[in-house]
């Protein structure tokens, strides 16, 4: 990215892991920063850190995204702020029990933090980007949209909802000058594992990348304008063969008829 100045970004899930590479990142490439997590003295250490590093104005706001409350603040900070021209919704948890075992209030806390508060800070964004005609989002998704057999399905699903919601965000947003990109990484070295009750050294180091290689991958992508960035995937072919197939099915998925092969 260039050092001009690009405005300012809000970056949830800043406190650690890739938010946090994130944040730093994107302050080194010009934008201001609002950072968003819960935990006020990792953002306050990082923001300070950053704007020393960077010269670059870093604000931050402490909300748990699963408080409607502190949720509803930064949805104003994203309507009234109109200095804001990158979003990256980025905070969200995983679990890796299977589905029997997975408590299910739990699961629903998962889709109202992965699902339900980035939908509704892409809501607060958007009409403002659309009315400057400039601006975009970063939607942090996972492999697991497209292989929801990987972890747990509750998980997959939600982060299958980020990836078809930045395909429609874009189908109807690039005309009006807002960029999407939909991020899927596999597995990176953060937090995100233990957290979710499975240390990260239960995995095989081949299938895991550091927090940074995963974001310096994800921005080039960004900048080269990628709708879907899957940074470990070495063959982007298979990827372009699997939407291409995707595509060609679309107009032929509603008719009037039922299929022959459904004939009694
Ligand atoms: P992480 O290090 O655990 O970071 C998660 C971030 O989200 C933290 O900053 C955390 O900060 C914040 N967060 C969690 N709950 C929150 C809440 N209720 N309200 C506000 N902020 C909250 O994990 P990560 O790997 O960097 O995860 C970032 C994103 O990458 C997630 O969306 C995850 O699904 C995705 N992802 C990760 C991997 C992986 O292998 N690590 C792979 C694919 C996708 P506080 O605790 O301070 O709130």
């Amino acid at each position: 990215m260039s050092q001009n100045h690009r405005g300012t970004a809000l970056v949830t899930g800043a406190s650690s892991g890739i938010g946090a590479v994130y944040a730093e990142r994107i302050a080194r490439s010009g934008y201001d920063l609002i950072l968003v997590a819960r935990n006020r003295e990792k953002l306050a250490a990082l923001a300070e850190r950053i704007s020393n590093e960077t010269q670059k104005g870093v604000e931050i706001i402490d909300a748990d995204l699963n408080d409607r409350t502190a949720l509803a603040r930064v949805e104003a900070k994203l309507k009234d702020d109109a200095s804001i021209t990158l979003l990256v919704n980025n905070a969200g948890v995983g679990t890796h029990t299977p589905l029997l075992d997975s408590d299910v209030d739990a699961m629903t806390r998962m889709i109202d933090l992965n699902v339900t508060a980035l939908t509704r800070l892409t809501y607060a964004a958007v009409p403002g980007f659309v009315a400057r005609g400039k601006g975009a989002v970063i939607n942090i998704a996972s492999i697991v949209s497209i292989a929801p057999e990987l972890l747990n399905g509750v998980y997959g699903g939600t982060k299958a909802f980020v990836l078809a919601f930045s395909q429609s965000l874009h189908h109807e947003l690039a005309a009006k000058g807002v960029r999407v990109q939909a991020v899927l990484p596999g597995a990176t070295a953060t937090d995100f594992w233990e957290s979710g009750g499975l240390p990260i050294d239960n995995l095989d180091p081949a299938i895991v990348m550091s927090a940074a290689d995963m974001v310096d991958a994800s921005l080039i992508g960004f900048e080269r304008g990628e709708l879907v960035t899957i940074p470990s995937l070495h063959d982007g072919a298979k990827y372009q063969a699997y939407e291409a197939a995707r595509q060609a099915m679309a107009p032929e998925l509603s008719t009037n008829a039922p299929a022959a092969r459904y004939a009694a």
